[in-house]
């Protein structure tokens, strides 16, 4: 058995340890051991479905030392007017280019591709080589960083929660582009982003609504795309962070606080009919919405149990189906419901977002706060996990965590200017705007809001929120 000594060793090489590792190396001496099951940095997108994007613009993806794409404004399809957004494809080159062109030549970073972690012995940390089977021992001064904690299922590499006949046609998105004749009919399975995307992209390639059935057990809240943009857009985000504040310091309770999001256009729903419970924090174009709205199929009888050739089993009732019909598992979680844990701990890093939505932000933060901070206590106070929502009610704590976690980094001047200065944040740059006149009323009304909405905020939770289911898509 090899043995090595590394200051840290980061196990996962996705999004998050990409991000981590590049701010702690930028900031620090310190010499890092990265461990990953898979053959090449990027984590889940090496498994993605061909025609995945990022759903925030490429701007706000990646490590912070280098640039994803060329902050160019699409001006055709679906993004038109907004910031690109990076393939599975780009992403996956990008966290290579990192790995080879950046991390590798620092000689801070080794990369044990390829390798399970398998937890800590006697004699450090065991990595084992899923090619050679050979074990390797690492000794670690400083730290484990923890960047699977959130570890993401795609329907690539899941297995989905029901049972499935022979007889029956059941494919992840990713073998769409692989059909070589029409089926009678699709039915998609899922709520989430996965499905949202399997069905706009079934709706592009000229599939007609009629042939596309959705099985949406729960119905999500949306972000706008167009309230999220960076750069010289930026007060889009200042408006729509503005707008939800306000809605938070009016809200009598719970409902009225959804409703107030929705009339302000901070959170939009599918189906006007239908309440949603869950929000996972999808973000969607107008025009993406809009053509969502044209499948009219949609079936609520909650989540899949059984698919046979001839019926679907579900929670509530079942429905039709036949051998030639392609139903598309769209049900794989995401990202992990894993509960609040502390970031830092003695020799422990456990990575999680800190600020809702924007993981490989929030991962660069962190890497910048190991970096420049010793003491455990201060680093939390900094770091508060904010976890990544399931039921609607979820995005109260989401805003209240991020908001509270902004106030602790307003008291610090280098964290202001780390985070001012960060290519990833969505708000960047914000204050070289104030000429414009959304910007003066959104700063305007946070200045009136953010109190009393934290005051409400915090009323509203402490009260206990309505029931809505969590789980898978
Ligand atoms: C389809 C999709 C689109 C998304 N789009 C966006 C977006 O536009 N913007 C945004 O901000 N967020 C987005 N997210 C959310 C989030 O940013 C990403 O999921 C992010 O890539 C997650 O990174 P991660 O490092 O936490 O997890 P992962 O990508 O899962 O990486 C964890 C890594 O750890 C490795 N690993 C786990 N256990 C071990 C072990 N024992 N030994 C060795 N290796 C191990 C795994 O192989 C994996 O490579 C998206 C998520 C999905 C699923």
């Amino acid at each position: 058995m090899d043995g090595i000594e590394a200051d840290y060793l980061i196990i996962g090489a996705g999004a998050a340890g990409m991000a981590f590792t590049d701010e702690l190396i930028s900031h620090s001496d310190a010499s890092v051991v990265m461990v990953d099951r898979r053959h090449a940095p990027g984590g889940h997108w090496n498994d993605a479905y061909p025609f995945v994007r990022l759903h925030t613009p490429s701007r706000t993806y990646g490590v912070n030392s280098r640039p994803l794409g060329n902050d160019t404004v699409d001006q055709h399809g679906p993004n038109a007017g907004y910031y690109e957004r990076a393939t599975a494809a780009e992403i996956c080159d990008y966290y290579q280019r990192v790995m080879d062109e950046q991390f590798l030549p620092s000689g801070q970073v080794r990369f044990l591709n390829m390798s399970d972690y398998t937890g800590e012995g006697t004699d450090g940390h065991r990595v084992v080589s899923r090619l050679a089977g050979d074990e390797t021992r690492v000794n670690v001064r400083r730290k484990v960083v923890d960047a699977t904690y959130l570890e993401t299922a795609v329907p690539a590499t899941h297995t989905p929660a029901f049972t499935v006949d022979p007889a029956a046609r059941l494919v992840s998105p990713n073998r769409l582009v692989n059909l070589d004749e029409a089926p009678t009919g699709y039915t998609i399975l899922g709520s989430g982003k996965t499905a949202m995307d399997t069905c706009n992209w079934l709706l592009d390639q000229g599939v007609s609504p009629g042939k596309i059935r959705w099985v949406r057990p729960r119905d999500q809240w949306i972000l706008d795309r167009g309230s999220l943009q960076p750069l010289e857009q930026v007060a889009s985000v200042m408006e729509w962070l503005s707008l939800g504040l306000e809605a938070a310091a009016g809200a009598s309770n719970v409902d009225d606080l959804f409703r107030r999001l929705e009339a302000c256009g901070h959170l939009h729903r599918l189906d006007p009919d239908v309440e949603p419970t869950m929000f996972r924090g999808p973000i969607l174009s107008q025009a993406e919405r809009e053509s969502l709205r044209q499948v009219e199929d949609v079936v609520r009888l909650g989540r899949v149990r059984y698919i046979g050739a001839d019926r679907i089993e579900l929670e509530q009732g079942t429905i039709p189906t036949d051998p030639r019909h392609v139903h598309i598992d769209c049900t794989a979680a995401a990202l992990r419901d894993a509960p609040a844990r502390p970031i830092f701990e003695p020799g422990r890093v456990t990575l999680q977002p800190v600020m809702a939505g924007f993981l490989p932000f929030s991962a660069a933060l962190l890497g910048y706060i190991e970096a420049t901070r010793d003491d455990d206590a201060d680093k939390n106070r900094l770091s508060p996990p904010n976890p990544f929502p399931n039921a609607a009610a979820d995005y109260m704590s989401n805003i209240f965590i991020m908001t509270s976690a902004q106030a602790e980094w307003a008291k610090e001047p280098d964290i202001i200017e780390w985070v001012e200065g960060a290519r990833m944040y969505v708000s960047a740059g914000a204050r070289n705007h104030m000429a414009d006149p959304r910007m003066q009323a959104a700063v305007q009304r946070l200045a009136t809001n953010t109190e009393p909405a934290m005051v409400n905020l915090h009323r509203m939770m402490s009260e206990g929120q309505p029931a809505a289911a969590g789980g898978p898509a």
